[in-house]
């Protein structure tokens, strides 16, 4: 908190506008709540199964956010446990949670992952095709769309990160007031993101130490 409100203060922002989003894949739930307990309810899974283990641990008022890659066949479990996707990248996943969103339930949050390096080692749009699925999104009311989400090629250049987050939140600019909740910045490059105009600081390893499980589990 004392660096995002830092990095907000340098780039004369108002820190209110940033949100922490604790990522806690692989953590235990003990880790989840002791978080929750310090006045956290913003809280990132990456893998389906561990959420779904975690989750009825938590008390219920946590805002659970699906960062990780969306697969077809794991969409209706994600539209109905969590209130966030940020990695949505395709027509079809925005159809499949759009349907499968339970009735009642308010929309989905949706911010489209975008790639604008076009790099193959991550998912996400490039501009244009963003454009089209936010034009798409926009049709379906059992979705809401909120921003822009993106992964940075890892760098020690923080100038050529900057510039990257900064095409991201130009191209959100451009798709309009519905895209402004941007989701930029992990651990190592939040300061940056904020410096860029990120609203959600999608933080891990800052908050909790290294992970000791590897992150490629399904
Ligand atoms: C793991 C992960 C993070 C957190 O990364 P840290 O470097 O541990 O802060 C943020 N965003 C996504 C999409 C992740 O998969």
């Amino acid at each position: 908190m004392q660096r995002i409100r830092q990095a907000c203060l340098a780039s004369q922002r108002d820190p209110e506008e940033v949100r922490l989003l604790a990522v806690s894949k692989t953590q235990p739930a003990a880790a989840l709540q002791a978080l929750y307990d310090s006045g956290q309810r913003d809280f990132g899974e990456n893998y389906l199964q561990e959420a779904l283990e975690k989750m009825p641990q938590l008390p219920a008022d946590v805002c659970w956010h699906f960062i990780g890659p969306l697969q077809s066949n794991k969409t209706r479990p994600i539209a109905e446990h969590f209130d966030w996707v940020h990695s949505l990248a395709s027509l079809k996943h925005a159809e499949r949670l759009a349907a499968q969103r339970p009735p009642g339930r308010s929309p989905l949050n949706i911010c489209i992952q975008v790639n604008l390096e076009a790099e193959a080692s991550k998912s996400g749009l490039d501009a244009r095709g963003a454009a089209s699925l936010a034009a798409a999104i926009r049709q379906l009311p059992q979705l809401r769309l909120r921003g822009l989400m993106s992964i940075p090629s890892p760098s020690d250049d923080p100038q050529l990160q900057a510039r990257q987050f900064a095409a991201v939140a130009q191209l959100a600019a451009e798709l309009g007031p519905d895209c402004a909740e941007l989701s930029l910045g992990m651990s190592a490059d939040l300061e940056q993101a904020i410096a860029a105009g990120s609203r959600w600081a999608r933080i891990g390893t800052a908050l909790f130490g290294p992970r000791t499980r590897p992150t490629s589990q399904g």
